[in-house]
């Protein structure tokens, strides 16, 4: 037998993962096409970032602001066509960096970060996207707003003008029977559905990401138009 080379692999990972996003989309029915995968690239190197562009991929997703630039640097060329996600935990004295140069901030998970990231944005006369991301199993161990908080936060991001607030990021627990997982991205889903029914001038609710490796078709089936995965992208690599 022929052996496959990365390039291959991750090609016919990456097929494997649209069949799988395009039956979890047709069993609830959904079309495919409104589900847009991130790829995390955080465990990768630019050259496979590469072979992911190849393949026409377009959204990558980094937790790190540091590995982040790198990886935008080396793909400047390409950078109005690529769009970045920012899926990590973002300290106050980063956010400069990343300003304007990411599609999607998915990790805001306070309010005054929410206002530094605007203030920001505002110095450089951008209007920046962002999603909050909801600590929906309330785990000690993760990141995120706790889901009784987010009303008042997006009551006070009404104040801002220079970051725009597109909906609601999670990660679910890891748990050994993936279905154990549905209850907390179907909260999500109907968190994100309140949210919207009050008409807030800055919450579109348009983005619900959800869904990683473990659990991204039962994120689709409860709702989630993003999903961030990585490890199934590159499973098979030495
Ligand atoms: C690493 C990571 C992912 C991807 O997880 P996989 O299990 O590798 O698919 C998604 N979201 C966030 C926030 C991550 O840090």
């Amino acid at each position: 037998m022929e052996t496959l080379s990365s390039n291959n692999i991750i090609a016919q990972n990456l097929n494997e993962i649209n069949n799988r996003i395009t039956v979890a989309a047709n069993k609830c029915g959904r079309s495919p096409g409104e589900v847009l995968l991130v790829a995390v690239t955080k465990t990768v190197e630019s050259n496979e970032i590469q072979v992911l562009f190849d393949c026409e991929i377009r959204n990558f997703g980094e937790n790190r602001v540091q590995s982040l630039i790198e990886k935008m640097n080396y793909f400047s060329g390409k950078c109005n066509v690529i769009n970045w996600h920012m899926i990590g935990s973002l300290q106050k004295n980063k956010i400069k960096y990343i300003i304007g140069k990411v599609k999607l901030i998915h990790s805001v998970d306070s309010y005054e970060l929410l206002e530094e990231i605007d203030r920001h944005a505002k110095k450089m006369g951008f209007v920046q996207d962002v999603l909050f991301e909801i600590n929906i199993a309330n785990e000690l161990t993760k990141h995120g707003l706790e889901s009784n908080k987010i009303l008042s936060v997006i009551s006070d991001a009404e104040k801002l003008f220079n970051v725009k607030v597109k909906g609601l990021m999670c990660m679910a627990p890891f748990l050994q029977d993936k279905e154990d997982t549905r209850k907390y991205f179907c909260e999500m889903r109907l968190l994100n559905e309140k949210l919207k029914e009050k008409q807030f001038e800055n919450f579109s609710g348009e983005f619900l990401s959800m869904g990683m490796t473990n659990d991204f078709e039962i994120a689709i089936e409860e709702g989630a138009n993003i999903v961030r995965i990585g490890t199934a992208i590159f499973r098979g690599l030495k």
